[in-house]
Formats: C-alpha cells, sequence, structure tokens
C-alpha cells in the first residue's frame, strides 16, 4: 500500500513539473506521448486506489464537473479598480500627489506593467496548494469558480519552492488573439453565432457550467500581485519574481524604472509594439514599487493611491452612418451590416462595420444620418461603439429590425435567449442554397478543385444547379458558355467534380453542412455508425451515448434527418456513386485477430501508436482501451503502466510483446 501512495505521489510531482515546464516555460522536455502514457498511469492508479484522492492531482484538469450556479463568496482583501487616464499629465499629478504624501526628498522607483486585457481572478493558496478560485464581481464578493480554474493549465494547483503558508495572487485570465479567431472561424463553419472579443469570451469562458468545456478553451493565467498577511516581501518586482518562482506565469513584459521619464519611455514603447502581442492589452499599470510605501499611501474607496492605470485608446474614428443592410449566412443567421461614410482607421478604409444583432442596434437607438464611433479592436469587422449624441440623425429615421428574410421574404425565427435572428426557409433561401454547396465543395469538405465560392454562385444563378446534387448532373456544354470559362476550366471542373466521389464517408458527412456538425464531429460520427444508414436509425439517446456528442449535436441530426428532403437528396448522392459507408480496407481478416479484442499499452521500437492500431483493425481486430475480462490480448511496449501488466495478469490475459505481435501475424 505504502508502495502504491509512493508511486502515486512520485507520479502527481512528475506531472506538475512537466505541465509547468510545458505551459508556463514553454520549455518541455517529454514528448506529448510520454506525458500522456504518464497521466494515464496516474488515473488508472488513483481509479484503483480511490482512498488516495487529491483534489488538486494533474488528472483534475480535465475537468468534468457541474456546477449549476457559482456560490458567492466574500473576498478576504478586497479586489480594488484602478484609477485611469489617457494623459501624460495627469500621470504627472499622480507623481506629485505621491511625493506629497511620502515626502519630497524619496526616490521613488515604479513597477511598469502591462494591462492585460481579460477577466481578473483571485487565488487563494494554503500550504501550497490551490484552494479557491475567485472572480472579482464587485469588489468586495465574487463567485467561487474553482473547478473551472483548475483546467487552465498556467495556473499551478501546487507550487514550487518555498511559499508562506496562506495569501491568495491576483491575475488575469486572458484569451489569446490566435486562439479566438480560432474559435471563430469554427463557430462561423457551424454557422453559430461569432463571439465579439477575447476579453468577455475569456469572462464567459469562466462562467460555463462544466468544466470539462472550460478544459478546451485555450485559457490563460498572467499573474500581477500576491496579497497576504505574512509575505516577507518588500516591492512590487521581487513579488512578480516570486510568483515566477512559484510557478506562475508571469510575463517578463514588467519593468522597473526610476523616474516618471522612464515611465513615459514604456508607455510609449508599448503603444508601438502592442500589436506583436499575442494577446490584447488595454493600457500599462504603473506601480509604486516599495510595499511600504504603498502601505503608506493606501487606498481611496475605488481604488489604491499606490498605482494608476495609463490606457491607450482603442483605434477609433468618428463617420456618419449612411444605410444598414441585413445580410443572410450560410445558415440563416441574419447579420445587419452598418453602410459607413469611409473612414480612415489606422492604416485601412473602413466602410462597414458589423452591428451584430437586433440588441446592439436597439441599445444604440441608431438613426439613419448618426454621426457613429467605429472601432477596430482585435476583431477581424469594425464595430460601432456609440453615437454621438450632438450630431443625431432625424428620429423618422431609426433603424428597424426586419422582420421577414431579406431574400426570399420567409418571416424571420428569433431562438428565446438567442440575440440572432434566422430565416428558417433553409431549403429555398437562396443564399442558404448557395452557401451549402458552397460549404460541401469547400477545402475541408468535398475539395472540389477549379470550383470556388463564385463559381458556385454563378452556375446558381444561372439556373444550372440548385443543390448539391446537381453537381453531379452537370454537363461541360452548360458551363461553357458561362463568363470566363475555356474549354481547360470546363474540364477540369467536370472531372474534379466527378473525381470527388472518392471522398470518404467521414467528408461527405461533413460536407452535408448539418448544423453543429463539424469537421471533428464528423469524423467521429462516421466512426462509430460506419453508415449513414446507421446514423439516420440512430435515436437521440443513441447518439447523445457517444463519446463527444451532445444534447445540441444529437436534436440537429435528428432534425436533419426527419426532413424528407434530406433522405432524398442523401440517397440521389448515393446513385451518384459517393460514399456513404466507412470503408474497412481490412486485407483479410487474419484468424489470430478477426474479432479479437486489443488492448494497447506503452511505446513500441518499429511502430507508432497509431501504426500498431492501424495494423490491428487492417487484420479484423478490435481496439479496447481497458482491460477487461472480454479483452484477448494486451499488446505491451515499454513504459507500460504496471497497473495493466499487474490486471493482465490476473485475468490471464496474453501479454505480447512487440516481438510477439510480429509472430502472431505472421502465424
Ligand atoms: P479596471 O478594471 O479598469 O478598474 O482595472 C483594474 C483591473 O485591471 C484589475 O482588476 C485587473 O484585472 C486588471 N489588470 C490587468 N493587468 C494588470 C496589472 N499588471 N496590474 C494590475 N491590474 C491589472
Ligand atoms: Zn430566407
Amino acid at each position: 500500500m505504502q508502495d502504491i501512495r509512493k508511486k502515486i505521489n512520485f507520479l502527481r510531482n512528475e506531472l506538475h513539473n512537466h505541465n509547468h515546464r510545458y505551459y508556463v516555460e514553454d520549455n518541455p522536455i517529454l514528448t506529448d506521448l510520454e506525458f500522456d502514457l504518464m497521466l494515464k498511469e496516474l488515473e488508472e492508479l488513483e481509479a484503483e486506489n480511490p482512498q488516495f484522492f487529491d483534489p488538486n492531482s494533474p488528472t483534475q484538469r480535465v475537468g468534468g464537473s457541474i456546477t449549476k450556479s457559482f456560490k458567492s463568496s466574500s473576498h478576504r482583501y478586497p479586489m480594488y479598480s484602478l484609477s485611469n487616464t489617457y494623459t501624460k499629465d495627469e500621470i504627472i499629478k499622480w507623481e506629485e500627489r505621491i511625493l506629497k504624501i511620502l515626502g519630497n526628498d524619496i526616490t521613488i522607483s515604479f513597477s511598469c506593467e502591462l494591462k492585460f486585457d481579460g477577466a481578473s481572478i483571485n487565488l487563494t493558496y494554503k500550504e501550497g496548494e490551490l484552494v479557491k478560485a475567485l472572480t472579482r464581481g464587485d469588489g468586495l464578493k465574487g463567485d467561487e469558480i474553482t473547478e473551472n480554474i483548475k483546467t487552465i493549465k498556467t495556473i499551478p494547483l501546487r507550487l514550487k519552492g518555498e511559499y508562506p503558508k496562506f495569501f491568495e495572487v491576483r491575475g488575469e485570465i486572458i484569451l489569446p488573439i490566435k486562439d479566438f479567431n480560432k474559435m471563430n472561424m469554427q463557430r462561423a463553419e457551424l454557422g453559430e453565432a461569432l463571439y465579439s472579443n477575447p476579453r468577455n469570451t475569456a469572462s464567459g469562458s469562466l462562467k460555463l457550467q462544466d468544466s470539462s468545456q472550460v478544459a478546451r478553451r485555450p485559457l490563460k493565467c498572467f499573474i500581477y500581485s500576491v496579497v497576504g498577511d505574512e509575505l516577507n516581501l518588500y516591492d512590487q518586482s521581487e513579488v512578480l519574481k516570486k510568483a515566477r518562482e512559484w510557478g506562475f506565469k508571469v510575463p517578463n513584459s514588467a519593468k522597473l524604472v526610476d523616474s516618471i521619464d522612464k515611465v513615459f519611455d514604456f508607455v510609449k514603447y508599448w503603444d508601438s509594439e502592442r500589436g506583436k502581442l499575442d494577446y490584447e492589452i488595454d493600457g500599462v499599470v504603473i506601480k509604486v514599487n516599495s510595499l511600504n510605501h504603498q502601505d503608506k499611501l493606501g487606498y481611496t474607496a475605488k481604488s489604491p493611491r499606490w498605482a494608476i492605470a495609463y490606457k491607450y485608446k482603442a483605434e477609433q474614428a468618428a463617420t456618419i452612418l449612411q444605410g444598414v443592410h441585413f445580410q443572410v449566412g450560410r445558415t440563416g443567421a441574419v447579420t445587419p451590416v452598418a453602410r459607413l461614410k469611409p473612414v480612415l482607421i489606422s492604416g485601412t478604409l473602413v466602410k462597414r462595420a458589423s452591428l451584430h444583432n437586433s440588441d446592439q442596434i436597439e441599445k444604440l437607438q441608431l438613426r439613419l444620418g448618426d454621426t457613429v464611433f467605429v472601432e477596430k479592436g482585435g476583431e477581424i469587422i469594425p464595430k460601432i461603439t456609440g453615437v454621438k449624441e450632438s450630431e443625431r440623425g432625424d428620429l423618422i429615421d431609426k433603424l428597424k429590425f426586419i422582420s421577414n428574410c431579406p431574400e426570399c421574404n420567409f418571416p424571420l425565427f428569433r431562438e428565446k435567449g438567442e440575440a440572432q435572428h434566422y430565416c428558417k426557409n433553409e431549403n429555398a433561401c437562396p443564399p442558404q442554397k448557395i452557401g451549402k454547396i458552397q460549404h460541401f465543395i469547400s477545402r475541408k469538405a468535398m475539395d472540389i478543385e477549379g470550383l470556388g465560392g463564385e463559381t458556385v454562385a454563378m452556375f446558381y444563378h444561372a439556373g444550372l444547379i440548385s443543390n448539391i446534387v446537381d453537381l453531379y448532373k452537370i454537363k461541360k456544354e452548360q458551363i461553357l458558355p458561362l463568363e470566363g470559362m475555356a474549354e481547360k476550366s470546363a474540364n477540369n471542373i467536370i472531372n474534379a467534380i466527378s473525381k470527388s466521389v472518392e471522398k470518404p464517408f467521414s467528408k461527405v458527412l461533413f460536407a452535408l453542412g448539418i448544423r453543429y456538425v463539424g469537421e471533428t464531429v464528423a469524423k467521429k460520427l462516421a466512426k462509430s455508425y460506419n453508415s449513414i444508414d446507421n446514423l439516420i436509425s440512430a435515436s437521440k439517446e443513441n447518439l447523445t451515448n457517444t463519446n463527444e456528442i451532445g444534447e445540441k449535436i444529437a436534436q440537429s441530426i435528428i432534425d436533419y434527418f426527419s426532413i424528407q428532403d434530406n433522405l432524398k437528396l442523401v440517397k440521389s448522392l448515393q446513385s451518384f456513386g459517393l460514399k456513404m459507408k466507412t470503408l474497412n480496407n481490412h486485407n483479410y481478416n487474419h484468424p489470430e485477430f478477426y474479432n479479437k479484442r486489443f488492448v494497447i499499452s506503452g511505446i513500441f521500437d518499429a511502430f507508432s501508436r497509431e501504426e500498431i492500431k492501424n495494423e490491428i483493425e487492417k487484420l479484423g481486430g478490435i481496439l479496447v482501451t481497458s482491460i477487461s475480462s472480454k479483452t484477448d490480448y494486451l499488446v505491451a511496449g515499454k513504459g507500460i503502466g504496471p497497473s495493466k501488466e499487474i490486471k493482465a495478469k490476473s485475468q490471464n490475459i496474453p501479454i505480447l510483446s512487440e516481438k510477439d505481435f510480429n509472430n502472431l501475424k505472421s502465424s
């Protein structure tokens, strides 16, 4: 027993360290596979020895807990705001106020830091273990989001080195811009409304009820302060250094300077460099470095006197709202787009801005002719952030959201609790019909070379195609007369279309454009159900029991196949030879492999794990992940977890080395 406990502790320590190396230092020494194997081994040992449960074990980072409503809890030390300024003048005045309190003969140094733009968080550590995470809330009380916070890998669950017995750290949870854009691209692909900016997405993510969902969001945490009664720390630059030593992520952009002029240098430097950061900042924070001085300066009702934020102005301009049009997307989502008098913002001419949805129009009470403020942040499309009250358009020109689809006149629908309006006339609304075909031919779907989105629209408007099946009926003679078509391009298109029938089932499934069925989900479904017929006859319960298929996706699949036209469409595609089944490329069914259940563990010399898995499937074997009485073989490579081995032996399951495996194949 003692040995198992030791082993568990050893693995936890190792994994905490490797996690830190990977996420905080960006300097891993293990391969992902090695890390995963170690984690798996720990998972197994913990499952078999529940008496050694530890809420801060590295295995707890995957999440899984569901919080219906977050408990509100008081901050031990209030979380103040920062006083803000946009001018150098006020920073000079701030220094004067400080000197007045501390005495004019004192030299002050300043810690200059970036003001990370995310959601603030307060983390409590007791004996080096994370015990609580609170949002800022109103500064006095916040929400307990500990389980969600544990999934963020830049936050240590257990600290390194020597630390105070009890203390709290404060930091900002951010979502890197690149990851934000990636999330939005995936949402666009699924036809879901886009997130508006990284900050809101980060703070929204923290309040998700399912912590395993939070685990999937690429959030990071940057620490900027430490609070407590017995810290034995003397200045802010030391605070940052210590926090880093304890295992927190503290960007090394902070700089200690000894004059206000140098503060201004820092401000200026980051104003021009901030675009190069992979996360958003909205300014810099200047703090009196000495904690002793900070104590003397104290707080106003709202903010510390020892710190001030200098905010960068968002790239903004005022211009006139000339019109609005309503765009209907592939999924029927209706987005209002403002037409603006062209204006230059950070070097680009802006003519349009997104108004997101009807709530936004209502909120701003927009009228045609209004002078509006337009901002260009990290997002791709600029947005309208406000109206200049002194230059309003006529009341009579107040913008109204439409009630019918601008493309097909179908009444628009708005789901309860959702901001977006939809045209649900999906099989007859032109942009939705064209969008579906464009999605079908796109690179990640059927990848029909030579056929682009615009050509599809042209074919549609020429009356040659009205759905995806029509693509397979097109004749060369029909497209040749169209603008820009030459013999060669027409040939290429026809050939590419007829070749596309070879694409695997998972691609076809994705290409159908079922709502919420993205590329990954399509692959999962193809693998679990093997054929479209199985999928069509799957019940909702069936679907939700499939790994990673949730309620929303399941319902969408059921809805899709309950429409007769869609079933007909699938049948027609099938008649043109498109693959509606996962082909099993068994070479043959090897008698020692056919229908036998294999568990793989460890690393192999001549094969990657993927290769060995493919090999087994090719020969007719079945792969399972955990050992049970039904397992026929355990294939054991290097570094296999001892628990697996013990389990296999106790159940008399043959253990194959890599060599045994090869022998079995050639038997
Ligand atoms: P504000 O919300 O404008 O009052 O600004 C205060 C917030 O700025 C704090 O609650 C923090 O979440 C955030 N912040 C970001 N970076 C820093 C930093 N380096 N030091 C202090 N606060 C920061
Ligand atoms: Zn419509």
